[in-house]
């Protein structure tokens, strides 16, 4: 049997493929060349390129002409080459119908290239820029750059060996530009750093509980942020008592590595009011004593992973060089059962004085999240704060797997967060915080009851977390227990762990939609 000690750990920086951006040259070789075309009547519409050897050329030419025209996205139909040629194979991809590709299409289209390309074992791929930019957009390189590395991700730290050829991914990408200036290498670049920057959650989120539990998690951060240029404060128990924040040790009780709580910092520019990025770190969530069915307990490590698409945003802002203020706190704590553990009926008092009944130990994730709301907004007076949690089922229930619910008490940030999901298809789908599902959570001997009974459990559990925030603070939650992780593959994502959230907060701070 492994044990822990003799995992082997790869590289933090071992997450993405290698990307180069290249002119037209004789000398560029790759396993294939993909040319990424929009269809018009059941035409491709593409340029040749002329630059090709004549017999490669002319078969890229029989290719197009015999082209069947599939208006889907994604679709890819290939040729192989002569032997003298520089690529094995010639594919055209589909991007959709003409005047209609959104970056969505670019996105899930190399996808699908990278999946066929696995399939076909070409490791190397070389990308025809100036196709792809003509049949979607100007930016649609970078595009197609962050969703390739997104597609090749894979987590096999944890093997002993290769799970077969049909799961290696691609290993690098050369994208062929007539015109590769400094803006499209820089695009390139940011795009290519912002994928291994998802990776980096996926990586997080896939760490099994006897890898990542609060304390190693705040270990591997620290490193993590000494590689990034981020400043890391680890609070420990004992600091946690001290600052009085008796929900969120409540949770972390039962189990054998106390809770952390961990806060990062990107100064991106000098004074203004910080952004904060508050996170869910559930290592593992057993439901305590409150216990889940036994089948929900092993995917319950991927209740850390809107801590870990903080992480993931964090490192991003600082590899990108965003000038914006940012602050993440991570609430990492692990819900187990033992003497030791917090109980059905227990009263605990969070740092505000908010006294909580807790009426099911499975609602711990807002415990943890109200006690690191408080602290975000005393330690830091922020501009905004946002929440990402793998918060409720009830979440799912409502949305299914296709957005987040977002839950905010200011309207420009509602909107600005919609709009940033639409840009990079993380949706996200806005949800009420009436009063009435306040009102579910009053108590009877305390002042708040930790669940509001089983209807409306999302509305609920967003009420709840609305008591630990002043309502003056722009404020955003968002539940990202259906898309945090995925149990089929989806256009640029294998089964597990999505990242959800991190190009979602890069793109919003990106867009200076925020005020701060
Ligand atoms: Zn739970």
């Amino acid at each position: 049997m492994r044990k822990e000690g003799e995992i082997m750990a790869k590289a933090e920086s071992d997450l993405g493929i290698d990307v180069r951006l290249s002119s037209w040259s004789p000398r560029l070789r790759a396993d294939v060349l993909l040319i990424p075309a929009a269809m018009a009547g059941g035409k491709v519409r593409t340029r040749l390129i002329n630059r090709l050897p004549r017999a490669a050329a002319s078969r890229l030419d029989e290719l197009i002409a015999g082209y069947h025209g599939v208006k889907k996205s994604g679709a890819v139909d290939d040729a192989i080459l002569p032997g003298k040629a520089p690529f094995r194979r010639v594919a055209i991809v589909s991007l959709g119908e003409q005047g209609k590709v959104k970056p969505g299409d670019v996105r899930s289209a190399a996808g699908a290239a990278a999946d066929w390309c696995a399939r076909h074992g070409f490791r190397h791929v070389a990308v025809d820029g100036d196709a792809l930019q003509l049949a979607a957009n100007k930016d649609a390189p970078a595009q197609w750059v962050e969703a390739s590395g997104l597609a090749a991700y894979r987590y096999t730290r944890l093997r002993s060996k290769p799970a077969g050829d049909n799961a290696r991914p691609i290993e690098s990408v050369v994208l062929a530009s007539s015109n590769p200036g400094a803006a499209l290498r820089g695009a390139i670049e940011r795009a290519h750093a912002l994928s291994q920057c998802v990776n980096l959650a996926r990586e997080l989120g896939h760490e099994p509980p006897n890898v990542i539990n609060p304390v190693t998690l705040a270990e591997r951060v620290r490193k993590i942020a000494r590689a990034a240029g981020l400043r890391c404060t680890v609070f420990d128990e004992r600091q946690l008592k001290t600052k009085r924040m008796g929900a969120f040790l409540a949770v972390g009780a039962g189990s054998a590595t106390p809770p952390r709580m961990i806060v990062l910092e990107h100064r991106g520019k000098s004074g203004g009011r910080p952004v904060v990025l508050v996170g869910k770190a559930v290592t593992l969530d057993t439901g305590g004593y409150s216990i889940k069915p036994a089948a929900s307990i092993p995917d319950m490590k991927y209740d850390k992973c809107g801590g870990m698409a903080v992480i993931g945003a964090m490192v991003a802002a600082a590899r990108l060089k965003l000038k914006v203020n940012l602050i993440g706190v991570l609430g990492a704590a692990e819900n187990m059962i033992s003497s030791k553990a917090f109980r059905p009926g227990d009263i605990v008092t969070a740092s505000n004085g908010t006294t909580i009944e807790i009426n099911n130990t499975d609602a711990e994730g807002r415990l943890v999240l109200a006690d690191c709301l408080v602290y975000s907004a005393q330690a830091f007076k922020p501009a905004v704060i946002i929440d990402l949690a793998t918060l409720t089922g009830a979440i799912t229930t409502a949305l299914g797997n296709a957005c987040g619910g977002l839950y905010s008490n200011n309207d420009k940030l509602a909107e600005s967060l919609i709009a940033a999901g639409e840009r990079t298809d993380e949706r996200l789908w806005r949800m009420p915080l009436w009063t009435a599902y306040r009102d579910q959570l009053v108590g009877t001997d305390s002042d708040l009851k930790n669940v509001g009974g089983p209807a409306g459990g999302a509305n609920t559990a967003a009420a709840f977390l609305r008591e630990f925030v002043d309502d003056k603070t722009p404020w955003a939650h968002l539940d990202i227990a259906g898309v945090a992780r995925t149990d089929k593959a989806l256009a640029y994502c294998p089964i597990g762990a999505t990242g959800f959230g991190v190009r979602l907060l890069i793109d919003l701070l990106s867009s200076g939609a925020l005020p701060g």
